[in-house]
């Protein structure tokens, strides 16, 4: 991995088999695949520009980036938005230019976007508060998207629609938006399971017992499933045992969703 500031770049582990879920996604991915190919583009397909997955945090969106990467088989460039601002005049918007720039040269690659909605709000970049910077930067943004040179697939991710610059939701702009919900009964089940077997533990629990977990969970992110599954096994060696089912529902009791505690924050 290297690191620098805003920017960082890598070859990522995570596929789509990590992701529990998210099946409308993965079928969109796998059928644009091989769309950056010389074949599919002799066939006049056009290459996949990028797509916008949003969301409540903890639901997957990094770990889809990520995945995408690996599925694709693309460099992957992580650019932190709002660390871009800043410095003396100028430096935003070159700061910007420098990332697309580089995108290009790794290209094809994919530029994920992280929290997009830090960065290019919509309420910052009609206020005039930073001089125009943010609203200069988003317009070179969208100006480059539409005129790229070199194949690079952008993933922005956001937790918050309504911070969003409409401009960017724009029909055209990118593909595809996804709206990563909390994950079905079904889908908790899935990503159970997979935290289960990636500390190799799937077998401690029986099908009816992973059920009642994924009924027990309404409302739980993917993330905070994990969370259980870690808490539960603290518990478990603090009783010097293997993982069971009653680790996993004590671990269940003492987890608060983040989805519940913004109900709470609402009824307020
Ligand atoms: P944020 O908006 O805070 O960045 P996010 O939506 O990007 O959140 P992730 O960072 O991808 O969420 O999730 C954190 C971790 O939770 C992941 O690395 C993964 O281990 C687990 N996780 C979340 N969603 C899933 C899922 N659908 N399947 C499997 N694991 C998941």
């Amino acid at each position: 991995i290297k690191k620098q500031g805003h920017l960082e770049y890598f070859h990522p582990s995570a596929t789509l088999d990590d992701i529990g879920g998210l099946d409308n996604l993965k079928k969109w991915l796998d059928r644009r695949k091989l769309a950056f190919s010389e074949s599919a583009k002799e066939f006049g397909l056009e290459e996949p520009r990028g797509l916008l997955l949003l969301g409540l945090p903890g639901t997957g969106k990094s770990l889809a980036a990520k995945a995408i990467a690996n599925a694709w088989q693309l460099p992957l460039l992580r650019l932190d938005i709002g660390k871009i601002f800043g410095g003396i005049v100028g430096q935003s918007e070159s700061n910007m230019r420098e990332a697309l720039q580089l995108a290009e040269t790794l290209s094809p690659s994919i530029l994920w976007i992280d929290e997009i909605e830090k960065g290019l709000s919509g309420i910052q970049s009609s206020g005039s508060s930073d001089g125009g910077t943010t609203a200069r930067v988003l317009g070179s943004f969208l100006t480059w998207m539409q005129e790229k040179k070199k194949p690079v697939f952008v993933v922005a991710t956001a937790n918050n629609i309504a911070q969003l610059p409409p401009e960017l939701l724009r029909k055209g702009r990118v593909d595809e938006i996804f709206f990563v919900d909390l994950p079905t009964e079904q889908e908790r089940q899935d990503i159970l399971n997979l935290h289960l077997k990636k500390r190799s533990r799937q077998d401690n629990l029986n099908l009816f017992e992973i059920k009642e977990v994924a009924q027990l969970t309404l409302g739980f992110t993917g993330a905070e499933l994990e969370e259980v599954i870690k808490e539960a096994l603290f518990m478990a060696f603090d009783d010097g045992i293997d993982i069971n089912f009653e680790h996993i529902k004590s671990a269940i009791a003492v987890t608060t969703p983040i989805s519940m505690t913004m109900h709470e924050l609402i009824d307020k």
